[in-house]
């Protein structure tokens, strides 16, 4: 979960309940419990193109948004990335007193109604409407007994599951321009896709490598990540899907936003043309 402010512990603990009750999946194949090494052994090296994930438009979306996502999803990940037909945003989600949308209910929907038969490994609902979850307010609950507040924030999804929700609604604060907000959200969908998977926040400093901070709630936190996941994340990951994921050190933003590979890749390329010019008996002219 990406909060806008602070860390929303009532989603945390229910979400860590959850991974309690779901936390081997080996468990779900009996046969194999035994030798569980072996499992990872027998199926780490699959191509992580293997696995597809659904970008899932709702209600109000910004259309330029989703193949950068697209793209950076499979930039970090590796992963095969399809766009499903756009849906309304469902009644039963619309929270009335501040006027934006349940992200808990966006995800009993895509459960229900998208991940079935779909063939995706998980759907990420992704939205421009704000989008917020139920907190529970200690000090309140203490003061008058009031004790749920309604939080604003950036994505959503459940422990160990096959849906994440994610909003541009507060990643465009700022009047930042969208090649901003797409980072922004190709960071957040890579650590809301990392819940899917099973991980839970990290412990401690934020660690720019990493993905599974607690965004403590803040933007910076986002904006200070570099887009990629971490060894002991991959790791994770890898075991989870039966995938090798491929390591990225530093994403390639120019691609991602635009399509396009950076000047620095052209280069490599001239330099391999020209080597191969070169062996091929010809000079290289000079311009
Ligand atoms: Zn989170």
């Amino acid at each position: 979960m990406r909060a806008s402010t602070r860390r929303l512990r009532v989603a945390l603990a229910a979400a860590t309940a959850i991974s309690i009750g779901a936390a081997a999946p080996v468990a779900a194949h009996p046969e194999r419990a035994g030798d569980p090494d072996r499992i990872v052994a027998r199926t780490a090296a699959a191509d992580p193109a293997t696995i597809t994930i659904c970008l899932q438009p709702l209600g109000k979306h910004d259309r330029k948004l989703l193949a950068p996502l697209a793209r950076g999803i499979t930039e970090v990940y590796g992963f095969t990335v399809t766009t499903l037909a756009a849906r309304e945003l469902p009644a039963e989600a619309w929270y009335e007193p501040r006027k934006r949308w349940r992200a808990d209910k966006l995800l009993d929907e895509l459960a229900a109604d998208v991940v079935p038969d779909s063939g995706c490994q998980a759907v990420v609902g992704v939205t421009s409407d704000d989008i917020s979850v139920a907190k529970i307010d200690h000090a309140r609950r203490q003061q008058d007994g009031t004790h749920e507040i309604d939080w604003g924030i950036f994505g959503l999804a459940y422990l160990d599951s096959q849906v994440a929700v994610i909003s541009s609604h507060r990643l465009s604060r700022g009047k930042a321009r969208r090649g901003k907000v797409a980072r922004r959200l190709v960071k957040v969908a890579i650590h809301e896709l990392g819940h899917t998977f099973g991980l839970d926040h990290r412990e401690g400093e934020v660690n720019a490598t990493c993905t599974m901070n607690d965004a403590g709630g803040t933007i910076r936190t986002v904006d200070a990540e570099l887009g990629t996941i971490c060894a002991d994340e991959r790791d994770h990951i890898e075991r989870h899907l039966g995938v090798t994921l491929p390591v990225v050190t530093a994403p390639d933003w120019t691609f991602v936003e635009t399509g396009k590979r950076k000047a620095t890749k052209t280069k490599a390329a001239k330099a391999t043309k020209a080597t191969k010019a070169a062996a091929g008996g010809e000079e290289a002219k000079a311009p």
